[in-house]
């Protein structure tokens, strides 16, 4: 049986439009009074937009309810999901703790709540009935300012039970003007030994070549082989990962056609360059895990043998996933546990 590990998906983007709209009915007659049923909602909530800037936007809409009090609502959700549908054994989860703090506090107070939501993440992603590997990684945020997005990363510094890894979100065109200071946070979040992943080369408005060198892995990642693919050796020398998230670059007008992926594929695998395949935001895009693995083969962007080869990638770059191997070999023995050798020399 093959079970995936997700590397690349946002607390905000997790939670699927029945879910939401059923806390709304609950709790927030004055959001729901916008629409006039469900399906006018997840109509809204998932459709295309024209920019990653509209895209994020919505990000809003689900972080103004993600609360202290609310996340074990969403999260035990989430994870029942994600066990339920989607086969997952590992799961990485990404938000920014800053965002989830009550606004109405001053900065240095937010701050000092930020390590009660990692906890409350932390518990809340441990279900006994629904058994994944989870580990979060906390966003820095384009548009916070320096000392939030470092008490972000001491955060991940003494909260490594909970914490595999830390990312930079909110927009890759905004990181130009305070490069020096991102290139210092990464600098300063690997000096602590912490892991660290980055939106970066996303959309053509994203590609800093300078901050590649402190990132273990890439967020997205696809203008690389798509416009620089000169970079690829490099890339591959340092054992870099790119987490391809396919179904995000249709709904932020990024890319217009899902087949302009295979450019991306095949250079990445022409250059050796490891790709993880991912959801970013499954509620947001309605699209689970495996249909994202589904939609790759049914353009012909990959082929079987390069799904299980990214597959296995997953699992090899994961931060947190704590065995040599991936959970298909550990099954296999038990599922065939004595195949008689006239039936294995069959064919
Ligand atoms: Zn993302």
């Amino acid at each position: 049986m093959a079970l995936h590990a997700e590397l690349h998906r946002h607390l905000g983007g997790s939670v699927v439009p029945r879910v939401l709209w059923r806390y709304f009915e609950r709790h927030s007659t004055e959001l729901i009074s916008r629409f006039p049923n469900y399906g006018e909602f997840e109509d809204f909530y998932t459709r295309p937009r024209n920019t990653l800037d509209e895209y994020l936007e919505l990000h809003t809409l689900v972080e103004s309810v993600q609360t202290v009090e609310t996340l074990p609502y969403f999260i035990y959700r989430l994870v029942r999901g994600a066990y339920i549908f989607e086969n997952l054994a590992y799961l990485e989860l990404r938000y920014t703790p800053y965002l989830r703090t009550p606004e109405h506090l001053s900065q240095s107070k937010r701050i000092d709540k930020m390590a009660e939501i990692v906890d409350v993440v932390g518990k809340a992603s441990h279900i006994q009935e629904c058994p994944i590997v989870t580990s979060q990684i906390l966003c820095m945020h384009s548009r916070l300012p320096f000392e939030v997005n470092k008490a972000i990363i001491d955060l991940a510094v003494e909260n490594r039970q909970y914490v595999c890894g830390i990312d930079v979100a909110g927009g890759d065109s905004y990181y130009a003007d305070r490069l020096q200071e991102w290139i210092s946070l990464y600098d300063y979040a690997r000096s602590q030994g912490v892991n660290t992943t980055g939106h970066l080369y996303e959309t053509t408005a994203g590609c800093y070549p300078e901050l590649l060198p402190y990132l273990k892995r890439i967020g997205h990642g696809i203008q690389i082989p798509l416009l620089y693919p000169e970079l690829l050796p490099e890339i591959a020398r340092r054992g870099q990962c790119l987490e391809v998230c396919p179904t995000t670059y249709i709904k932020t007008g990024t890319l217009q056609d899902i087949r302009q992926l295979k450019l991306v594929f095949d250079r990445c695998f022409e250059a050796g360059v490891d790709i993880a395949i991912c959801t970013d935001n499954a509620g947001l895009h309605n699209v689970r895990l495996p249909f994202e693995y589904e939609n790759l083969l049914t353009y012909d962007i990959i082929g079987f043998a390069q799904l299980q080869a990214c597959q296995e990638a997953a699992f090899r770059h994961a931060f947190a996933w704590p065995y040599t191997h991936r959970p298909a070999s550990l099954l296999n023995g038990l599922l065939q546990p004595e195949t008689p050798k006239v039936m294995a020399m069959k064919d």
